[in-house]
Formats: C-alpha cells, sequence, structure tokens
C-alpha cells in the first residue's frame, strides 16, 4: 500500500530551538567563564602575592632587628676592651694602677658588671686568657672556675680577627637560652678573649612580639635548625626546626615562602636570610586567614561570573524562544497545509524576514487554492469526457451486440454462423476493455465506491468459475474452485468487484498457461473481532514471472514482456485496478513466481460475516433464453437512436412484452398521458427533451398510476453519479448500455410482474 504522502512530522529531538540556543548558550557560557574566572584569578593571584610579599617582610623586620642588636653586642665586644684596664687582665704581671691583683681583678670585675647592666642583655661578660681560663668577669664567682678552652667558638674567635656568634645553648647557672659572642684583642703582645653571653630573649622578645599575630609566629633559627628567636622561650635553644620535614626549603634561598601541610592545616612558610650570619627568621601563618581575602575575592568573582552566565542565557533565550516559536507557527502552518486544511491562516506581526516568509506563505496558500479549484474544474472536465466517451463508445456497442444476439436468435448456419459469434466475442472484449478504461479512471479519480451487501462468498466464486468454465476447457486446463469450510456462508462486501478481482486473476492465470491447471482458493486468513480476513489465491502451472518483472505488473499499463501485448494481448490494467480495488478493500496483493513453472497470485480482504439467512435471489432461476417472462405487457421504450430502438423492439417482442417507441422525452411523456402504459425503459441523453427531464414530468403529471409506473433507465451513462441522478429524477432501475439480455430479462419480469400487480391487485 502507498504511504501517506505527507506523514505528519514527529516533534524533532533537536529542534531549531535546541540548535540555536544550545551553541549561543555555549558560546556565551565559555567566553563569560573564561573571561570571568580569568579576571577572577589575576585579582586572586595577586591578593595572594601581596600577603606572601607581607609574610616575607614580617620575617625580614623580625630578622633584621635580631641582626641590629647582635651588631651592638659585636660592638660592645669592640669597645670593652679599651676601656681603661679591662685590657690589661690578660697580663698576671699587671699592676699598673693596682699593685694588688686581687684587687685590680676586683675592679675590674665590677667595672664589667656594670658594663654589662647598661647593656641590659649579657647574663656574663668576661675576659679569657688565650687558653680559655676566665681572668675577669661580670660574675664573679666565674673567676678561675669558668672555662671555655673545650668550646668551638672560643678557638675560632682565636683565629680571627672578626667577632664570633656561638651556637645557642643553656645557662648551666640560670638555665636561660643563651648565646656568645666573642672578639679576640692583644695587650702588649698577649691574646684575650672578650666574651658576652646574650641573653637571647632580651635580644628577640620585642621584634617577635611585635610581628606575631594570632595566626602568624616568627621564628629565628640557625642553619642547623637550633631556635633563636620564639615568642614560647622553652623553644629557644631547643633543635626543634631541624625536625621539620620542611626546613631543607628554608635554607634553599636568602628569601622566599613555600605552603606546607601542619597539624592537618594548610600553613604559609615565608623565611629571610639575616646577612653575614647563619641565622634565618622564619614566619609561619595559617594559609586559611592569610588567603582569606583572596579566597572572598574568588568566591565573589565566581558568583558574579555565574550570574552574568546566567543573565546571558536569559536574554539569549528571550531573543532566539520568540524567534523559533514564530518559526514552529509557520511550520505547522505548513504543515497543515500538507494535512490538506487550507482554511488555517497564519500571519506574524513582524517586518524581519520572518513576517516577509509569513506573508509568502499565505500568498502560497492563496495561489494553491486557485490551482486547486483550477485542478478540480480540470478533473470535473475530464469526468464529463469520460462519460461521455462512455456513452459514446457504447452506444455503437449496443447495436453491434445486439444485432449480433437479434441475427443469432434466428438460428444462422455455417460460416455465417461462426461469423456472428466472432462478432460477439469480440465486441464483448471490446467492451471489456472500455469498463477497465472505465473503472481505472474512477479508481484514480477517487470516485468508485465500493458495495457493503450481504453475499453468498461459495455463489460468487461459483460464478468466476461458471464465466471461465469455457476458456479453461478450451485450453484443456483443469479449473479448481475451493472455499474453506471455516468461512461463513454469508459474508458483506462489494461481491461485484470481489468478482472482477477474480475474474481478473483467472484470466491471467488461464491465458498464460498451456497446460496443467488454474485453481481459485480462498481461506481464512485471520479473525479480527467481527471482521474477518480472506485470502484469495489463484495458482497457475503457466509461464511464471520473473523477479524483475514481478516488481512493475501492479503498475497501469505495465506488462511482464512487451512481447506479451503481441502474444497474448491485453491492456497492462487488470492487475492494477485489481490492486486499487484490494487496497480500498482494505488488503494487499503479491505474487509468488518461478518462470516456467507457475504463478501464484494472493490477496487479502476484509469482510464483516453477513446475516444467518439471505432471501434467495428473485431472477436466480431465470427462464431459459428464449422463453417469454411477460404476456400483454405494454412496454413504453424511449430511445432516439434508430438502431438502439430496433435492437431494443426485437429484444423486448422476444421476451413477451409489447413495445411502443417514443423517440425523445417530450413523446414519452405525451405517449404516457394518451396510453395505459405499463413499464418504461427510458435512455437519457437525447435530443429535445432529456431522459431524467422526462421521468420527472411523468412523475408529475397527475395521471392515475404516475407516481407508481416502473420507469426504468436505460443508457451508455455507467458511472455511479448517473444512477444516481436517475435515482433522483424517480427511475426505478438503471439498465447499462450495451443492453446484457439476461439483465432486461430479469428487469422485465420483475417490474412487469409489479406492474401487474398495481393492475390488479391481489
Ligand atoms: P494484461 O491485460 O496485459 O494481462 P495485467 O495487468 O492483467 O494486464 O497483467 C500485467 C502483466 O503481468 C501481463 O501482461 C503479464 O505479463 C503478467 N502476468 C499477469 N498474470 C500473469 C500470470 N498468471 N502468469 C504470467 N504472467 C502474468
Amino acid at each position: 500500500m502507498d504511504t501517506p504522502r505527507y506523514a505528519k512530522t514527529a516533534p524533532r529531538a533537536f529542534g531549531l530551538k535546541a540548535k540555536l540556543l544550545i551553541p549561543l548558550i555555549g558560546i556565551a557560557l565559555s567566553a563569560l567563564f573564561a573571561t570571568g574566572l580569568a579576571i577572577v584569578r589575576i585579582a586572586e593571584q595577586g591578593l595572594i602575592d601581596a600577603s606572601q610579599e607581607k609574610l616575607i617582610n614580617s620575617a625580614a623586620v623580625v630578622g633584621n632587628s635580631i641582626l641590629e642588636k647582635i651588631a651592638r653586642a659585636r660592638a660592645d665586644m669592640t669597645f670593652t676592651p679599651d676601656v681603661p684596664g679591662v685590657a690589661a687582665s690578660v697580663n698576671p704581671e699587671e699592676k699598673e694602677n693596682f699593685p694588688d691583683r686581687a684587687a685590680y681583678v676586683a675592679h675590674i670585675n665590677t667595672l664589667l658588671a656594670k658594663l654589662g647592666e647598661v647593656c641590659g642583655y649579657y647574663e656574663t661578660f668576661y675576659v679569657v686568657s688565650d687558653k680559655g681560663m676566665t681572668l675577669v668577669c661580670s660574675m664573679p664567682s666565674a673567676v678561675g672556675t669558668l672555662d671555655i678552652s673545650n668550646r668551638a667558638w672560643f678557638h675560632e674567635a682565636m683565629a680571627t680577627d672578626n667577632s664570633i656568634l656561638s651556637e645557642p645553648f643553656r645557662s648551666r647557672i640560670t638555665g636561660d637560652a643563651l648565646m656568645a659572642i666573642a672578639q679576640r684583642f692583644t695587650h702588649k703582645d698577649i691574646r684575650g678573649v672578650m666574651v658576652g653571653s646574650i641573653q637571647i630573649h632580651k635580644i628577640t622578645h620585642a621584634a617577635v612580639e611585635l610581628e606575631a599575630k594570632p595566626w602568624l609566629q616568627v621564628y629565628v633559627v640557625t642553619d642547623q635548625g637550633a631556635v633563636v628567636a620564639a615568642l614560647d622561650e622553652k623553644l629557644l635553644a631547643t633543635s626543634a626546626f631541624a625536625a621539620k620535614p620542611w626546613f631543607p626549603s628554608v635554607l634553599e634561598a636568602d628569601r622566599g615562602q613555600f605552603t606546607m601541610q601542619e597539624d592537618g592545616e594548610q600553613k604559609l612558610v615565608a623565611f629571610y636570610h639575616l646577612q653575614g650570619t647563619n641565622l634565618r627568621a622564619v614566619a609561619v601563618a595559617d594559609a586559611a586567614h592569610l588567603l582569606g581575602p583572596a579566597r572572598a575575592v574568588r568566591n565573589i568573582g565566581l558568583i558574579a561570573v555565574l550570574l552574568s552566565v546566567l543573565l546571558a542565557c536569559g536574554i539569549i533565550y528571550l531573543t532566539v524562544a520568540p524567534v523559533t516559536r514564530d518559526i514552529q507557527r509557520l511550520a505547522d502552518f505548513a504543515e497543515s497545509v500538507a494535512q490538506g486544511d487550507m482554511e488555517h491562516e497564519v500571519q506574524l506581526a513582524r517586518q524581519d524576514e520572518l513576517g516577509t516568509l509569513s506573508r509568502s506563505l499565505l500568498r502560497m496558500l492563496h495561489t494553491l487554492k486557485q490551482m486547486i479549484t483550477r485542478a478540480e474544474e480540470a478533473t470535473r472536465a475530464k469526468s464529463e469526457f469520460l462519460a461521455n466517451m462512455s456513452h459514446e463508445i457504447r452506444t455503437p456497442m449496443n447495436a453491434v451486440m445486439g444485432m449480433a444476439h437479434l441475427a443469432l436468435q434466428a438460428n444462422p448456419e455455417g460460416r455465417q454462423r461462426d461469423a456472428l459469434l466472432k462478432i460477439r466475442r469480440a465486441s464483448e472484449s471490446l467492451l471489456a476493455i472500455i469498463n477497465d478504461i472505465l473503472d481505472f479512471s474512477k479508481v484514480e479519480a477517487g470516485k468508485l465506491e465500493l458495495d457493503h451487501v450481504p453475499f453468498r462468498l461459495a455463489d460468487m466464486v461459483q460464478s468466476v468459475g461458471d464465466m471461465l468454465e469455457e476458456d479453461a476447457k478450451r485450453k484443456g486446463l483443469v479449473l479448481d474452485l475451493r472455499v474453506a469450510p471455516d468461512i461463513p456462508a454469508l459474508v458483506v462486501g462489494d461481491p461485484v468487484r470481489l468478482k472482477q478481482i477474480c475474474i481478473n486473476l483467472c484470466n491471467n492465470a488461464i491465458k498464460f498457461t498451456s497446460k496443467g491447471s488454474v485453481s481459485l482458493r480462498v481461506s481464512l486468513w485471520e479473525t479480527q473481532g467481527d471482521e474477518l480476513t480472506l485470502l484469495f489465491s489463484v495458482v497457475d502451472t503457466g509461464i511464471g514471472i520473473s523477479p524483475e518483472q514481478r516488481e512493475m505488473i501492479f503498475d497501469a499499463f505495465a506488462q511482464a514482456d512487451g512481447s506479451t501485448t503481441r502474444r497474448y494481448g491485453g491492456t497492462g490494467l487488470g492487475l492494477a485496478i485489481s490492486r486499487r480495488l484490494v487496497e480500498l478493500m482494505h488488503g494487499s496483493i503479491w505474487v509468488e513466481s518461478e518462470v516456467n513453472q507457475g504463478s501464484t497470485f494472493h490477496f487479502t480482504i476484509r469482510v464483516a460475516p453477513g446475516p444467518r439467512d439471505l432471501p434467495e435471489a428473485s431472477c436466480s432461476e431465470l427462464p431459459e433464453r428464449t422463453e417469454k417472462v411477460v404476456e400483454n405487457l405494454l412496454v413504453l421504450l424511449v430511445e432516439d437512436n434508430d438502431l438502439n430502438q430496433e435492437i431494443a423492439v426485437e429484444l423486448l417482442r422476444s421476451m413477451g412484452a409489447d413495445p411502443v417507441v417514443a423517440n425523445n422525452g417530450e413523446e414519452a411523456v405525451r405517449f404516457w398521458l394518451e396510453h395505459d402504459i405499463d413499464l418504461i425503459f427510458m435512455d437519457i441523453q437525447m435530443p429535445v427533451m432529456d431522459g431524467l427531464e422526462a421521468a420527472r414530468r411523468i412523475r408529475a403529471s397527475g395521471k392515475p398510476g404516475s407516481a407508481a409506473v416502473p420507469i426504468i433507465a436505460m443508457t451508455a451513462n455507467a458511472m455511479n453519479v448517473d444512477r444516481e441522478k436517475s435515482r433522483d429524477a424517480g427511475m426505478n432501475g438503471h439498465l447499462t448500455k450495451p443492453i446484457d439480455c439476461d439483465e432486461l430479462r430479469r428487469a422485465l419480469q420483475d417490474w412487469g410482474q409489479k406492474a401487474r400487480e398495481r393492475v390488479t391487485p391481489a
């Protein structure tokens, strides 16, 4: 079956809206994110750098302040030996001012104590001999008892002109953290060393305390990790830093910073080398606190970026959505026009390209409507042409067939009879072709409507067999008809059209088979609710159809092989009509075939099961062909064509009627008024007054019986509309030309009977 040409388009997963919004929003997102993040990152980094610089400065401030104190202590060591009397302490023979050595030592001891007190940061302040033995001291008890000959820094001091700063150590007397500063001097060729034990906290505490914050501690450490300055004095003179895993980083440069992890917290470390010493100031801060402002800037920046992204998305959406909505409206409009709805209109109140498009579409719709109107007019003209042509061809055909029939009734002999039989067969074939062409045009124009009447399937199949029996027998073929017993006897459908399909297929089967058999089988394919699907199969043992040919034989005017026409004749319309009829019956048709083995044409149709009983057809038992079916029946034959008049009069007479002839509608009306007519056969197309008008006038004439007299149309107009027209004009039946003798006989019998009943009611 053909798929509908305009299947409604399913909504697409990625419509225009998505296609526009996704990239636009994507671009906006990435651009805003990239620049926003870069700005935030730069701002954050600036703040981080500033914090780090501040931290290094803290370390430097503490470091430099201590460096200054140390420099002063170095100066103390240089000038103290110059104080009169102090340097002389290195000479045991010194008796200059104090002949008593003990009094001299006591005097110098007191002097040193006073000097140390003035400086304020010495625990002891003393002079040692070049052997390391204390000669004079601010703490008199140390004289002669304190021996520093085993201290490395003493030997270093002895070896240089510069002052030497010792590693920090704990005082044996007070337990305070100390650092010794030593300066060699010479007195009259005798060497001695001036030493001061600095109380470390006294020179560091102020600076360290000044810089310290709850989140920041500053330390001064030696390169070996011994603590020289710390707010927590317990740490002083310990090697607390030597064990820290990050401590080696502090020694790598003169100044710098890094982050490290301690006690599960992130810390920022800045360090500063005290020039000319092995000391380093180290500042340790909580990263969270120090970087807090930078983090805050970052968070605020991210929120701002996010908000601007949302804003951008909103703006893009509000710009794109109305455009895609209007495009969707235009698409819906085009779709509804495609579905055949010509009344749906669209008008966008826009001044841009979409507005222009909507106006163009509207203009297109109006043009389309005009074209449809024109096409419909053309189709009407074509239908009229077909009706006329059918009439024009059928009228002479009627004459040919009727004359042949009449001539055969006279029982001619020999060659004459043979010729007449050939004329009859040829005209029947010609009629079949004309019928095919008409049928095809009707189906194509959608004008073919199917009947829905109950009928006996077996009778229909039998009548197909009856029609084909002779042809099959002539070719020596076995004709086999079977209807499956599970199909209801009566079904509802169009028996005439169904028979037409079966005859088409069986005719082909016989035509293309030279030996073997042709069979028609009907079986039940499927039952769905109260609908049955029947399967018809026409099987032959003929020439078969090749796969390529199978593709095209259902197309109109197509024959499997051009030479077919020459050998077998045919128009190539049979299967095309059959296919369309099958489709109208909600089924499908297909073929299976093997070349030189035979073909099987299958088709399905949907029918409803019929009632249990069907009154026997009134005409089922027709009298013999020559038998009279009526007596003394005055029949008015209205017909303008002489030849047809002659044939009809002969036929009616042979069937027992008394015909009188009127040449047109007007005469017919006059005849009706003047005679007691029993039955009227009325042609439709006639000069002066046509049959439809005449029938209407007779019905309206007011003469007794004018409403009841049977009027049967007898016309070459074979289309359904013609039947409707004649019924509307008040006629009782419709016979088509060329006149089928059996049909005429049946009509005469049925309506003659009714006419009699009318005259002499029982
Ligand atoms: P035609 O009037 O020419 O028979 P159809 O439409 O009935 O037109 O058939 C079209 C063509 O299909 C035929 O000309 C023939 O070539 C092929 N055809 C139809 N039925 C048979 C068959 N039973 N065996 C072989 N060929 C067939």
